[in-house]
């Protein structure tokens, strides 16, 4: 299946074509030209998979927590062994470079192995005290909902959550990266995965989520996506009561107090906003510099965004390739054009870059007025805004001033200012001195309209769990 570029269903334990007859082309948005297609599911697939996953919920469910986490980890060293042509493939069908791609692996398999380890100790039950006990329980089917930015991380962090805490997954991957779903369930069914517990849709977003969700057989949610995407989910989730777990848009702030290290925050900022062309939920996003170093950091900060060399995402030498479709090149077109007429000033970049693919050069706007939609709407793409600001409650205010609330940074050594400043700041997550963040082992979650629920930890698992109380008037022998 993988290696071919034509993605199948993975359905009851078996790879097919859609029963639509149709299927979506494949771009490859370095090249706009096609390079594979993608199985479309028509409603009575997705029927199929919502029966086999009800048909194996208690099977699986029951099945050891120690022999599903096993299954997890055998699953990621066999992962292990595909990702160098899984790489290849995430690459030339999302634009990231071949290095970010197998970085991305790496993740993913990390996202299973913790899983995997984990699924044991957090699937016992445990003691309020002698005759009253919580028992973990799969909460049932999950439908997982990924995007196209990084496909092979938020697969396998769905999937091994779900898997890990005993429910069958229906996973609908994104139409433009199919093959990571497509790797990574081949690993689990190579595993052991027992058929029914995975499937794998790919088709129109609408109608699988409508169709999904609409069935009482779905217990759980979790997508990643836009924020108006992820209102609709949860509102059709609502009518049949269904958890939800949302991890939607961001629009991180980096505050640079006039005491850091503008070399090392400089390279920071660069390394990460430029990765996968600036399309990740945490990417930064807005620059707000102390006055005093503004020129400085400003100069020092163009400098390192004309030094980003854009190219193929095949040849090692690129640091950035494209963006991953032409929405995002007309989203990018609008928002800097929007702030452009507004009185903002391209420092670098500002424009496609002319050459065959998707390709955006990496853009720095200041004087960027605050009603600008770069300012309001998720960039997600290869723009940083920079501002000075002169006082400490001004930083928090214009840091705080979006909607979005997944990832906050700031840069200074001041043990005060630190402790201010992770207090203040409305963030899902804050890091200090530095712009990393989500791991397999941590919670990694929204605020305001980033989202709810969690994903990534001890949390990230037992979202998908009920906890049955168990009350006795003795003493309980349930271990
Ligand atoms: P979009 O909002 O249409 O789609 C985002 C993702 O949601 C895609 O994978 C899409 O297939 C899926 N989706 C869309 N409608 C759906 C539905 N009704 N049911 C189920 N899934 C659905 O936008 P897009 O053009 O693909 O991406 C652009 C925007 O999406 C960005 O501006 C960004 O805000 C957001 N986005 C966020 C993340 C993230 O990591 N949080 C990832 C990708 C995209």
């Amino acid at each position: 299946m993988s290696g071919s570029m034509n993605y199948k269903l993975f359905i009851d334990g078996a790879w097919r074509s859609g029963r639509s007859g149709t299927d979506l082309p494949l771009i490859n948005p370095a090249t706009e030209q096609e390079v594979g297609r993608v199985a479309v599911a028509s409603a009575s697939d997705l029927d199929d998979a919502l029966r086999s996953a009800q048909r194996n919920l208690m099977r699986w469910s029951t099945t050891p927590a120690d022999v599903r986490g096993e299954l997890l980890v055998k699953a990621a060293r066999i992962l292990k062994g595909t990702a160098e042509a899984a790489a290849a493939a995430l690459s030339k069908e999302q634009g990231k470079t071949l290095a970010e791609a197998k970085g991305e692996y790496a993740r993913a398999i990390e996202m299973l192995e913790w899983n995997g380890a984990h699924a044991g100790k957090l699937s016992a039950a445990f003691l309020i005290d002698d005759r009253r006990v919580l028992l973990p329980e799969a909460i049932g089917v999950v439908a997982a909902f990924t995007p196209w930015n990084y496909p092979a991380v938020l697969n396998a962090r769905k999937l091994a959550a779900g898997l890990a805490a005993g429910c069958p997954v229906i996973l609908k991957a994104a139409e433009e990266t199919p093959s990571a779903g497509v790797y990574i369930v081949e690993a689990l069914q190579e595993a052991g995965i027992p058929p029914g517990v995975v499937s794998l849709v790919f088709g129109d977003p609408p109608m699988i989520s409508e169709h999904l969700l609409r069935s009482p057989v779905v217990r759980a949610l979790s997508f990643t996506g836009s924020t108006p995407v992820g209102k609709q989910l949860a509102k059709m989730a609502a009518g049949n009561l269904q958890r939800c777990v949302l991890e939607l848009g961001g629009h991180s702030p980096v505050v640079v107090f006039e005491d850091a290290d503008v070399a090392k925050a400089v390279s920071a900022i660069s390394a990460y906003k430029f990765e996968c062309a600036g399309q990740s939920c945490n990417a930064p996003s807005r620059i707000l510099v102390a006055r005093p170093i503004y020129e400085h950091f400003l100069a020092k900060l163009v400098q390192a965004a004309e030094e980003i060399k854009v190219g193929r995402p095949d040849d090692p030498e690129t640091d950035m390739g494209p963006m991953a479709n032409a929405r995002r090149i007309a989203a990018m077109a609008r928002l800097t054009g929007d702030a452009v007429d507004r009185g903002a000033k391209v420092e670098t970049g500002g424009q496609r870059i002319d050459r065959p693919g998707y390709y955006w050069a990496p853009t720095i706007l200041s004087n960027v007025h605050p009603e600008s939609q770069v300012l309001r709407e998720e960039p997600f793409g290869p723009i940083l805004t920079v501002a000075p600001f002169t006082t400490i409650d001004e930083a928090i205010e214009k840091a705080n001033a979006t909607e979005y609330g997944l990832a906050s940074y700031f840069f200074t050594e001041s043990p005060e200012l630190q402790k201010r400043m992770i207090s203040s700041l409305s963030a899902g997550a804050i890091s200090i001195n530095h712009l990393k963040g989500v791991s397999a082992d941590a919670p990694n979650a929204g605020v305001k309209q980033s989202g709810y629920g969690y994903e990534g930890g001890v949390e990230g698992l037992r979202a998908f769990q009920n906890l049955k109380l168990v009350n006795a008037t003795k003493a309980l022998a349930v271990g």
